[in-house]
């Protein structure tokens, strides 16, 4: 019945973690669930206001315009200048993306014919790989190992591989390693992009998402950047709008315009009230992402006070609400996950849910209260492991 985009799919390792998370639930446990990055917070109460008095203008309930707001399109590259000194044209090289999950999905579309190949990390957030192979692309994984600081070795991809690419992802701060990027490693993939003729697309969700003073390098921020890629940009994690759908994508104007043909064809834009609520986080007071980050920080603390004691080498995260902990090496990342369900009653990811290099890790989301997290440590570390 299926086409055969739909057959080559994995299978969806996530629902069966809700599955087994919904049977203890069933049994009475208490279950605290750190499997999800989905930030816990409400949105910011000044961006919920602007939302209720522009969902009441009758100008915001038309069709929204493809490439979307220019008041959204401007905001985003103000705030952009004013937060990463980066510039970009509103017009040209800004685009508003329905959840920058929609942007990835979609970027395949424009540029990969039928045996081309996209360069994805692994482990990854999967719509990578996924939105590759429903353009008729081919991904070539490129491990994110320990040793290289959870960074792609370049140098390592072959020749025959470098002539069919096409495009390249990449994503830091990391989900699901919270590994950084340097700057210095931005330069060399621009220089690599360019000797090999490849788009760059940095999907950069957790842009804002920092902590102990550190500020994650930003790929447009690096000379060159623009000639051969684009930065997404979400609102999501950074103003715990999730489920509100809006993010935008910044950068080369001819692969901005490439996504924006797809787009054309395929959505309506983004609803302009929820573009407008946009513009007021990105121009208002930052000081919310900051509070996040500081309850971000100390949740982090929390939890790896906790996995240290029980032996488990992890270094706190400078980025991202994950931690990535490197299992007990007689477990697999699906038993260990088990293992923490069945006899703590905590929900964390196995890395193989990120693809292959992921095993021998599991990600632990900081989306609970401190005071939940303590009762996880407490929990795991009667464990006999
Ligand atoms: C959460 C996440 C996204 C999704 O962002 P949306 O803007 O909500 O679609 C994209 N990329 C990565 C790596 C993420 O973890």
């Amino acid at each position: 019945m299926y086409a055969e985009r739909i057959n080559a799919l994995p299978p969806y390792l996530f629902a069966t973690i809700d599955e087994a998370k919904a049977e203890m639930m069933n049994k009475g446990v208490d279950v605290i669930d750190l499997g999800v990055g989905d930030p816990d917070q409400a949105t910011p109460e000044h961006i919920i206001e602007s939302m209720c008095e522009a969902v009441k203008d009758p100008v915001n309930h038309k069709y929204p315009s493809y490439s979307g707001l220019i008041d959204f399109r401007e905001a985003a590259a103000t705030w952009l200048k004013n937060e990463k000194g980066i510039d970009v044209d509103p017009v040209t090289e800004t685009l508003t993306m329905i959840g920058s999950k929609e942007g990835v999905a979609h970027i395949p579309l424009a540029f990969i014919n039928p045996g081309d190949i996209a360069l994805v990390p692994d482990p990854a957030y999967p719509v990578y790989k996924i939105g590759t192979q429903f353009a008729g692309g081919t991904p070539y994984i490129m491990p994110l190992l320990k040793e290289n600081s959870f960074l792609p070795d370049l140098k390592n991809i072959p020749q025959d591989v470098l002539k069919k690419a096409k495009l390249m992802f990449l994503n830091y701060p990391n989900n699901p390693t919270s590994a950084t990027a340097t700057k210095d490693f931005f330069k060399e993939v621009v220089d690599f992009a360019k000797e090999n003729n490849i788009i760059v697309i940095h999907d950069n969700a957790y842009s804002e998402m920092v902590y102990d003073e550190y500020n994650a390098p930003n790929f447009l921020d690096v000379d060159g950047a623009k000639d051969v890629g684009i930065e997404l940009y979400s609102l999501s994690k950074t103003y715990n709008m999730t489920g509100w759908r809006i993010a935008f994508a910044v950068g080369n104007s001819d692969i901005i315009s490439g996504l924006g043909k797809v787009k054309s064809n395929i959505d309506s834009g983004a609803f302009d009230a929820i573009q407008r609520a946009g513009i007021t986080a990105l121009t208002s007071s930052q000081q919310c992402v900051a509070d996040m980050n500081n309850l971000y920080t100390k949740r982090r603390d929390t939890l790896l006070k906790g996995l240290n004691q029980m032996g488990l080498d992890v270094k706190p995260p400078k980025a991202t609400f994950y931690v990535w902990a490197p299992i007990p090496e007689k477990y697999t990342s699906i038993e260990f996950s088990k293992l923490l369900l069945e006899e703590a009653g905590i929900v964390a990811t196995p890395g193989v849910g990120f693809g292959e290099y992921g095993e021998g890790y599991i990600r632990f989301a900081l989306t609970r209260s401190v005071e939940r997290i303590g009762e996880a440590v407490e929990r795991m570390e009667k464990l006999e492991l």
